[in-house]
């Protein structure tokens, strides 16, 4: 195993809170019981602090401020942070994931990313594993500031996740047309789309007919089966990228903080196919996916990728708060505004995914 302690010392660099949230996680595996779950609380719980420990003490205020840190945890940051312990390299599935207190640091460093309008473009309901009704995820979008959002439950085969038939797809076409209606007749410009999610199968077809996906604003796909693949998938993405109705390949290595490293696939095969067909990647919000993460966008902007799409990926109101990470993901990949969907007016996605079969139909 690879110590990033040793660099610490080296360099004299302060803790951050990736690593305190990894020496958390260290210290829990050495307690018994509710310790343990206290110390893991707070690990999870230092991916959303705002700041790092170490200006919160420099500024001379509690570590008590931050969610889930109690005078005992307190006591253990501190003498880390007084005596820096080496930090061990995170196990594979815990790299590479961008803390709060980061996204906050390169936002602020470039205000344009966070300025409106700037859509959310993967937004989950009740009528699939979502926790608020279409009226409701709504609202909670539009208050945030989004000048519109997409509407992208998932389809049929994802039982775990409540996928919706083509005829509750159809359903939530008319709510959703009708909800536009009613702000269209109050003079307000916020917008839904019809989107989904739709499951993308090993083989690389869709799970919905293609008279449904035709009917909708803008399609996303995405792998939710055989995830702990380790073969060579490559040929999955091209095959995903190469269906005619797919605009976006949601989190497109599917990995999970924690849990699972994603799909492996040869990246730079698969963003050329992007960047030649002209499709989207996106870069999921969600703090426990961040996929893609910086490293693969960076390539996949180096490829030729032409867009990005970046959804929140929430499934309750305040994850809708998650989409600050992938804007930071972007500005740290070095994609240019102009090159993200969200940013765009929403009459420009709307014929940004309508110009698309055309352009797969035309591949040799
Ligand atoms: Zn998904």
């Amino acid at each position: 195993m690879v110590g990033i302690g040793i660099a610490n010392e080296v360099t004299g660099r302060m803790l951050t809170n990736a690593d305190i949230g990894e020496l958390l996680w260290n210290a829990g595996r050495e307690e018994p019981g509710h310790r343990r779950r206290a110390l893991e609380r707070a690990s999870r719980a230092a991916r959303f602090w705002p700041e790092e420990t170490h200006q919160l003490v420099d500024a001379g205020r509690s570590l008590t401020e931050l969610p889930a840190v109690g005078p005992w945890v307190a006591t253990k940051i501190h003498a880390w942070l007084d005596d820096p312990p080496p930090v061990p390299e995170p196990e594979e599935s815990r790299r590479g994931f961008l803390t709060y207190a980061e996204v906050r640091r390169t936002l602020d460093a470039d205000p344009q990313r966070e300025a409106n309008p700037s859509a959310d473009l993967q937004v989950h309901t009740t009528f699939s594993d979502g926790g608020l009704p279409l009226d409701d995820m709504v609202a909670a979008a539009r208050s945030l500031g989004r000048p519109y959002v997409a509407i992208t439950d998932h389809s049929q085969t994802l039982t775990i996740a409540n996928g919706m038939t083509p005829e509750e797809l159809a359903e939530q076409g008319r709510a959703i047309d009708a909800i536009d209606r009613r702000f269209q007749d109050d003079g307000d410009p916020f917008r839904v789309l019809r989107a989904i999610e739709v499951d993308v199968f090993p083989d690389g077809g869709l799970d919905m007919d293609d008279e449904s996906l035709a009917s909708l604003d803008l399609v996303l796909g995405a792998f939710h089966s055989k995830l702990r693949s380790t073969a060579d998938e490559t040929a999955r993405y091209l095959a995903a990228l190469r269906q005619p109705r797919l605009h976006v390949l949601a989190h497109p290595k599917a990995r999970m903080y924690g849990r699972r490293v994603g799909l492996v696939a040869d990246w730079r095969r698969v963003f050329a196919e992007a960047a030649r067909l002209g499709k989207a990647l996106e870069l999921d919000a969600t703090v426990w996916r961040q996929d893609l993460n910086v490293e693969l966008a960076e390539l996949a902007r180096s490829e030729g990728v032409r867009w990005f799409s970046i959804g929140s990926d929430a499934h309750s109101s305040s994850e809708l708060e998650f989409l600050p990470f992938g804007m930071a993901i972007a500005a740290l990949a070095g994609i240019p505004r102009e090159q993200i969907l969200n940013y765009r007016p929403v009459d420009f996605v709307r014929s940004w995914a309508r110009a698309m079969p055309a352009t797969t139909r035309d591949r040799s």
